[in-house]
């Protein structure tokens, strides 16, 4: 049975009509006294789940996270709400610290965030224990799990929240999660007797795109222009040169981007972070560093400019687009050597070798996905384990590629490798296969080989796309030296001796056709009808934001004046229909925004 009283806040602090999948059932869970594993995806709103029962419930509302860069957005959107919330982290005084320390002891905080290190300190768990706590709440709760994609050694401690305040509630909320990653969870922070929340892992509005490599940045370029012209995105590449250089290069064909690694100091790096959270349609390019937690809401766009390790990894970055619901792309471009680079730094990375072989199979997956000939998130959702229907809004559903019977071209390819001893690399195989010599070639004898030139009904487009093939599907692995060179796996050689039937989808279509796909798509939710008032709107916002030094989607989200801008409210008791606006906020910025609404009107009318 829901709760009246979480109802009303929802309504009244929130402004929002009812909960959405399973947020009610979790916070009455919560709200009776029960701990809670809650697995949904970014964007599904499991704030909530822990917000409102941290205000229904008596005592302060603990909530832990690891991004102490934006606790204080965070805590500012919930005063903005009307609640008393405050953060404590390292980057804060002690002054500061101390006096909400006194204000929790005092019953004069509804919840505060703090950093696990901070947590754990003796002094943070006496306060915490001479207060009322209403809950714990562990947000990012993956960094528990060496499993997990970001183990953060201060989050396996927090076990011992259940031995010093067995009877409060904990609910520890994660948006990834394999299998093994959940149990840890569950058992490192003892939540055997609570429920478990699995609210799946698709995300229905972002728009999955993966392009075969063809000079990158003029791909990259007319995937912007073409679809976010105006829009905030992130764009990932790998290396902290190729972030500068894509970003000056960007800035020079007119786009605002910032980059962002670990080669930069740390103030450069604030800077950098604050300006996209607090400005519009910034565009960050960045190595992997940049994006843990930013919970940017209207992201429209990620791009990668090389693939990323895994699909957990993919998943979480492509993540970061499209929080608020509304349409968003992920775009990948990708190409042959970007496997032989990852292969590698698995491989050189110093981990044990049991984790060394869990990754390459990690990345064989992802290899699988950028492969794939059916939809792309049936693949991405069936390696979380969720089964599926083809979703009709990837690039592989709209553009199916065409597959033929790649038994013959299958078993050159690999026996070009053998051949030529299974050090060489795709060009160097290609060439033989299509019959090319030269200096090289006869250096190694390799123009007489069996292979050599056996391959002429294909062309080298057809046999990289071959050769990516055979990786992704694990017929031929690049070697462990990093050089690119391949090598038969064992399934390759059973494939061989037990002629196996292989099927292959044909080199993916141009890219330009698969971007355009990707914005001539219906968008998922209502379109701005009067565009000119959602720009008037938010300017207004822009305004505001600036003046408070806060970023403008605290203020309201895109949604909000969206709905604002097709729906033009006229009066206060109409603002508060708005998905969004709740009674704190219509009476702090109600009057901006009504204004802007009934400026444009009678503008229009004259
Ligand atoms: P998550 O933490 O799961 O990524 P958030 O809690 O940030 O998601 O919520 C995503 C967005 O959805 C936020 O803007 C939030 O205010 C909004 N939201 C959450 N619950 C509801 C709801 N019941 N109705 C309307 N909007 C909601
Ligand atoms: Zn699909």
């Amino acid at each position: 049975m829901q709760s009246a009283a979480a109802l009303q806040i929802l309504k009244k602090t929130y402004g929002y009509e009812c909960f959405r999948g399973q947020q009610a059932e979790i916070i009455d869970h919560v709200v009776g006294g029960g701990h809670a594993f809650v697995l949904m995806p970014t964007g599904s709103g499991k704030s909530l789940c822990y917000q409102i029962p941290a205000l229904c419930r008596d005592g302060v509302g603990v909530i832990i996270s690891p991004l102490i860069a934006l606790m204080q957005d965070q805590v500012t959107a919930l005063q903005l709400l009307g609640v008393r919330a405050a953060a404590i982290n390292s980057s804060m005084s002690a002054s500061h610290i101390s006096e909400t320390k006194t204000a929790i002891r005092n019953g004069a905080i509804d919840m505060v965030y703090v950093a696990p290190e901070r947590l754990l300190m003796d002094d943070m768990l006496n306060v915490l224990s001479q207060s009322p706590i209403a809950l714990f709440a562990i947000d990012a709760a993956h960094c528990v799990s060496q499993w997990g994609h970001d183990f953060r050694p201060h989050y396996v401690q927090l076990s011992l929240l259940a031995e010093r305040f067995p009877n409060v509630p904990r609910v520890a909320l994660t948006a990834t999660a394999d299998a093994p990653t959940r149990k840890d969870i569950i058992d490192r922070l003892h939540l055997r007797n609570g429920k478990t929340f699995l609210g799946g892992f698709d995300r229905p509005n972002i728009h999955y795109s993966i392009a075969i490599k063809d000079n990158p940045k003029q791909q990259l370029l007319r995937f912007i222009r073409e679809n976010h012209p105006r829009d905030s995105g992130i764009v990932y590449c790998l290396s902290r040169k190729a972030v500068d250089e894509t970003a000056e290069w960007l800035c020079d064909e007119g786009f605002p981007a910032l980059p962002y690694h670990a080669g930069m100091t740390a103030e450069m790096r604030a800077r950098n972070q604050e300006k996209f959270l607090r400005e519009d349609a910034i565009i960050m390019v960045a190595t992997i560093a940049f994006g843990m937690g930013i919970d940017k809401p209207d992201v429209r766009f990620v791009a990668h400019m090389t693939i990323p390790k895994n699909i957990e990894a993919y998943y979480q970055e492509t993540g970061r687009a499209g929080r608020d619901g509304l349409p968003a792309n992920a775009m990948m471009f990708y190409g042959m050597s970007d496997a032989a680079l990852q292969r590698s730094f698995i491989d050189t990375g110093g981990a044990p070798e049991n984790q060394k072989r869990i990754e390459h199979q990690k990345l064989g997956a992802l290899l699988g996905l950028c492969e794939a000939a059916g939809c792309r998130r049936q693949v991405m959702l069936d390696y979380f384990g969720d089964a599926s229907a083809p979703c009709n809004y990837c690039d592989t559903c709209q553009n199916p590629p065409e597959r033929f019977d790649g038994t013959i071209a299958a078993q050159k390819a690999i026996s070009c490798v053998w051949r030529t001893g299974q050090r060489f690399g795709v060009s160097y195989l290609i060439d033989i296969l299509l019959g090319k010599s030269n200096a090289r070639v006869e250096s190694f004898g390799h123009d007489k080989i069996s292979t050599f030139g056996i391959g002429g009904e294909h062309n080298k487009n057809d046999w990289q796309s071959v050769f990516r093939q055979l990786v992704a599907q694990n017929l031929l692995s690049t070697d462990i030296s990093g050089h690119g060179g391949l090598c038969i796996t064992p399934q390759g050689q059973a494939f061989l001796e037990n002629r196996e039937e292989l099927w292959l989808r044909k080199p993916a279509a141009p890219a330009r056709k698969t971007i355009r796909q990707a914005a001539s798509k219906p968008a998922a939710v209502a379109p701005v009808g009067d565009p000119s008032l959602f720009e008037a709107l938010k300017a207004r916002r822009a305004e505001l934001a600036r003046a408070q030094n806060v970023p403008p989607y605290v203020i309201f989200h895109d949604k909000a004046l969206v709905e604002m801008a097709n729906r033009k409210p006229g009066s206060s008791e109409a603002l508060l229909l708005i998905s969004g606006v709740g009674e704190t906020k219509l009476q702090r910025y109600g009057q901006h925004f009504l204004e802007v609404i009934l400026q444009h009107n009678t503008g229009a009318d004259m």
